[in-house]
């Protein structure tokens, strides 16, 4: 067979369909002359409350800082213990240190990629006051056992729930089970941007209003002249974190064709599915499912679980095929967390994942034809090491 080269992700053709609608928004903005924090962000977040029927949707200019927004807005003081699981993305721990929090960790299910609630009760000390569900790649995490835990602790849950835009759960889209959640408008993303955006996502009024003012500076009302310091005993001051105009009319220019983009990753993750299931050397391939659970799972990433996952990436990638590691290292482990003294063997279930899975390329514009060659290629793999 020759070699035909496959993207981890590209939305180059998705961009060239979608330009001129693109080009004519982002000309309205230029028009209309307020290019930060603008009509454009205005609209978007009225869309984004629409989408997913949270009453507020206030955007910020990344994920990451959507979750600092909504952890300091939901009343994070200096010092309050924010439980995360061992596996996620960096930010998911980084934005309660930005905070002014400290992450403890919790390990994972042993079979899915969500916080524990069994690991999460015992993790919990004195100073704990929040937890954070994070929602990974296609399934959402077990927010049924999750807000329970919280609920008999009387923790407050803010979800990372950056890569969930689309997932329901119990009838409610992603982020809103517990006080806030977050999206992430980062390229890669379901809803992808043409740079970096975000928003935080709340039914609370409180926390909206408080949200509000942080990305600006922390300005309550119109004029300013006046500061106070969020937060009541902090005295820690707002960020700038208001979200582009540009970003959000390249937003509204995708939102409408987001549900038809979650069904042609569905469509892709199922030939995955089909052509992967019995080949020797997978552990496990995903399901957007969470036992007995009433969900509705996005396919944001497809992964597997492998043995040999170094050398299966390296063989296709020499084959020109890109995969990723979401992610390699467990948050416990980073560098920037070894004040917390923690060894591998700590969290098993999270190290497992990050020696084990490995991300396919899945994304709208990615052909059936390509999918069949990226499994025929991992089979062939399969085969040889055997
Ligand atoms: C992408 C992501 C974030 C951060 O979003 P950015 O927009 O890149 O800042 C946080 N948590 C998870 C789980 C993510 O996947």
């Amino acid at each position: 067979m020759p070699s035909q080269p496959v993207a981890f992700f590209t939305q180059a053709n998705t961009f060239s369909e979608l330009w001129p609608a693109v080009r004519s928004r982002i000309s309205a903005v230029r028009r209309n002359g307020k290019y930060s924090h603008g009509l454009a962000v205005a609209e978007l977040e009225k869309a984004l409350a629409e989408y997913t029927g949270a009453k507020y949707a206030i955007g910020v200019n990344s994920g990451t800082d959507a979750l600092v927004v909504a952890l300091r807005a939901a009343g994070l003081e200096p010092g309050d213990e924010v439980i995360v699981p061992a596996f996620s993305f960096i930010a998911s721990a980084s934005a309660v240190v930005l905070a002014g929090g400290r992450p403890v960790f919790a390990d994972i299910e042993d079979d899915g990629y969500g916080l524990d609630p069994v690991a999460v009760a015992a993790a919990r000390t004195t100073r704990t006051r929040f937890v954070m569900p994070v929602h990974l790649f296609c399934q959402p995490a077990d927010l049924a056992g999750l807000n329970a835990v919280a609920m008999a602790h009387g923790l407050t849950v803010i979800e990372d729930s950056a890569e969930a835009i689309g997932m329901r759960y119990a009838g409610r889209h992603a982020g809103l089970s517990g006080a806030a959640g977050v999206l992430s408008f980062f390229p890669t993303k379901t809803l992808g941007a043409l740079g970096d955006a975000g928003a935080v996502l709340t039914d609370d009024p409180r926390i909206a209003e408080t949200a509000d003012a942080l990305r600006h500076h922390g300005r309550f009302g119109r004029t300013l002249a006046n500061f106070p310091a969020i937060s009541t005993a902090t005295g820690l001051p707002g960020l700038n974190s208001k979200m582009d105009d540009i970003q959000a009319a390249v937003l509204l220019t995708k939102l409408p064709r987001l549900e038809q983009d979650i069904a042609r990753r569905a469509k892709l993750a199922g030939l995955y599915t089909d052509q992967l299931t019995g080949v020797p050397g997978i552990h496990k391939l995903p399901s957007v499912g969470h036992r007995g659970a009433e969900v509705r799972g996005v396919w944001y990433v497809y992964v597997i679980e492998v043995d040999r996952r170094d050398e299966l990436a390296a063989y296709l990638a020499a084959r020109g095929i890109g995969t990723e590691v979401y992610y390699p290292v467990p948050l416990h482990l980073q560098p920037c967390f070894a004040g917390h003294h923690h060894r591998a063997g700590d969290f098993p279930n999270a190290e497992r994942a990050c020696l084990r899975t490995l991300a396919l390329p899945l994304y709208p514009d990615l052909t059936e034809h390509e999918v069949t060659h990226v499994c025929r290629t991992i089979l062939e793999f399969a085969e040889r090491t055997r």
